[in-house]
């Protein structure tokens, strides 16, 4: 049995996931099932969720 790397790679999965929308911060692409939130209707994505934090 072998198993090749190239043959299941994370940008395969990647390409294929589907875009739900677009981070309202910095424009990024969001992908379903990736780590982002929706407030109000406006995508935020998971880097720019500390943007909006207001004590660090
Ligand atoms: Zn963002």
């Amino acid at each position: 049995m072998e198993l090749s790397d190239s043959m299941y790679s994370y940008r395969y999965e990647y390409d294929y996931a589907k875009v739900i929308g677009h981070c309202k911060n910095c424009g990024c692409n969001i992908h379903e099932g990736d780590e982002a939130y929706n407030f109000f209707g406006m995508y935020i994505c998971d880097d720019c969720l500390l943007d909006f934090k207001i004590y660090s």
